[in-house]
């Protein structure tokens, strides 16, 4: 991420979910507070984050096997990728919550998609920057930046430079990676491993 644009600039909107009473209280250093990435502590304050506290999920082959479609497993557990314009959620736009398909941890919010054209479902930041961790990936002659769940190291796809404002990120998603959980429902607890 380092070549990268930071998530928060200062010239950027405070975030939907920071309450707007406490940003009204802390005025003006909160806005320059963002643009150091303090957005973890102003979260908490607010007591409205999206951030979730977690263990690492290591399961064996043989559960992730038996959790997984054939198709999930080749994407999360051995970095394929799906056929671009093959899953529905590349023209889902509803209010929602993306989580990982493996272990549901949430990874992506509705309100950061859009339209890439591409064919796989776009994202122009993470829903929270601690719930993904990224490698340099070399399968391809030039470098890309790969991209996975920081609870289950489940691939979920690749970031680019080349995204919208206010980030100019592309995070570029196997659908099949991903569930949707539209606003209405509620979150699924995270996936567990087996006693
Ligand atoms: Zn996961």
């Amino acid at each position: 991420m380092n070549e990268m644009t930071p998530l928060h600039t200062p010239n950027e909107s405070p975030p939907a979910n920071l309450g707007r009473r406490a940003f009204v209280r802390q005025g003006a250093w909160a806005v320059s507070f963002l643009g150091m990435g303090g957005l973890t502590a102003l979260s908490v304050e607010a007591n409205e984050s999206t951030s979730i506290d977690f263990e690492p999920l290591e399961v064996d082959e043989a559960t992730w096997r038996e959790w997984l479609t054939d198709e999930q497993y080749r994407i999360l557990r051995r970095e394929g990728t799906e056929r671009a314009f093959s899953s529905p959620l590349d023209k889902e736009y509803g209010p929602g919550t993306y989580v990982c398909a493996g272990c549901y941890l949430p990874l992506f919010s509705a309100e950061h998609k859009y339209d890439s054209g591409t064919g796989w479902p776009s994202f122009w930041r993470p829903i929270e920057e601690s719930h993904i961790n990224t490698k340099r990936d070399f399968k391809l002659i030039w470098p890309r930046t790969e991209y996975h769940c920081a609870r289950c190291k489940g691939h979920q796809g690749h970031v680019f430079s080349d995204g919208p404002k206010p980030t100019g990120q592309r995070w570029c998603n196997n659908g099949v990676a991903l569930r949707f959980i539209p606003a209405d429902q509620p979150l699924p607890a995270l996936r567990q491993a087996p006693a």
